[in-house]
């Protein structure tokens, strides 16, 4: 392909995905008279058509050249070749229009913080969950922009944050940051927060009660900031955030909704600094994301 045709492909794909981030943003507001984009559609051709090692970053390239990873009995995710034929059509637009429970009207900056703030205190006090309240060192609220667009859900504390009482410190944490730079973006303009406020001891999953005593501390939190995006960093917040039970490898790959929000699912840092190969996956959702806002990683 001569490079004047590429530059012609890369900018037809730019056109696309802008097209489409454009037309779901005036549906959001009420003007309905124009087709919506399907962002799935436009993810496949960017992909066959831009998949070019210079447009990646040094660490992305790092992320996207590992193998495909295969199932295994740890939860390790399925191929996408096995994903998807499950994978269902597009019809986000119209979820999103006719989501039953929408956020309630965005507060002004200054209240959010007054909000949240309010809320944090709250959280520190919480004794819901005994088995947490005995171990925890402190509660790990979240950090972050409150009128980010995207924000970033784990799963909960684990040692490093019950020591400094902040999500995603560590080696996983350097991990996400580094993924949320990929995505040409600074910590601090997401949100980042997790299922629960309290480490669980040895790092076991939060049980069935602790994430649902813990459920309304995060809806609220959500509702406060009004995402655009979520990203699901690892099955347990997938599972919680989207009441389902598939597993990561199937649910990932295309969007998801939460009341207004969409939301990708992806693998968690920690899962991935133990498979490295699933970065790969892990850089494509985190580019069908950014193409989701026109922007070409
Ligand atoms: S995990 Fe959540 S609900 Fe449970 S004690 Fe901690 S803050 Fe309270």
């Amino acid at each position: 392909m001569s490079h004047e045709t590429e530059s012609h492909l890369l900018s037809l794909s730019e056109a696309i995905a802008g097209l489409s981030a454009t037309t779901q943003q005036l549906h959001r507001l009420g003007i309905e008279f124009l087709p919506v984009g399907d962002p799935e559609a436009g993810k496949v051709w960017l992909h066959e058509h831009t998949q070019r090692p210079e447009l990646i970053s040094p660490d992305s390239r790092t992320m996207a050249s590992g193998p495909r990873p295969s199932s295994s009995a740890t939860g390790a995710p399925p191929s996408v070749e096995s994903a998807s034929p499950n994978r269902e059509p597009s019809s986000l637009g119209s979820e999103l229009l006719e989501s039953s429970n929408p956020y309630p009207e965005a507060l002004p900056l200054a209240d959010r913080q007054r909000r949240m703030c309010r809320l944090a205190a709250e959280v520190a006090g919480c004794t819901a969950c005994p088995g947490l309240v005995q171990s925890r060192t402190q509660t790990v609220f979240g950090e972050g922009d409150l009128a980010a667009k995207v924000c970033f859900f784990g799963e909960a504390p684990g040692a490093d944050e019950d020591r400094q009482g902040r999500p995603f410190v560590g080696r996983s944490g350097e991990l996400l940051t580094r993924m949320i730079q990929a995505c040409r973006l600074a910590r601090e303009e997401v949100y980042i927060l997790n299922t629960v406020k309290c480490r669980p001891p040895h790092n076991r999953n939060p049980d069935r009660d602790e994430l649902g005593n813990c459920r309304h501390f995060f809806e609220t939190q959500l509702e406060l900031i009004h995402p655009e995006y979520i990203v699901c960093l690892g099955a347990v917040a997938a599972h919680t955030l989207l009441n389902s039970k598939a597993s990561v490898g199937q649910l990932r790959g295309r969007f998801h909704v939460y009341r207004n929000s969409k939301v990708v699912v992806t693998y968690h840092p920690s899962y991935l600094l133990r498979e490295p190969k699933a970065k790969r996956f892990a850089w494509d959702d985190l580019r069908m994301l950014m193409a989701d806002q026109g922007v070409i990683l």
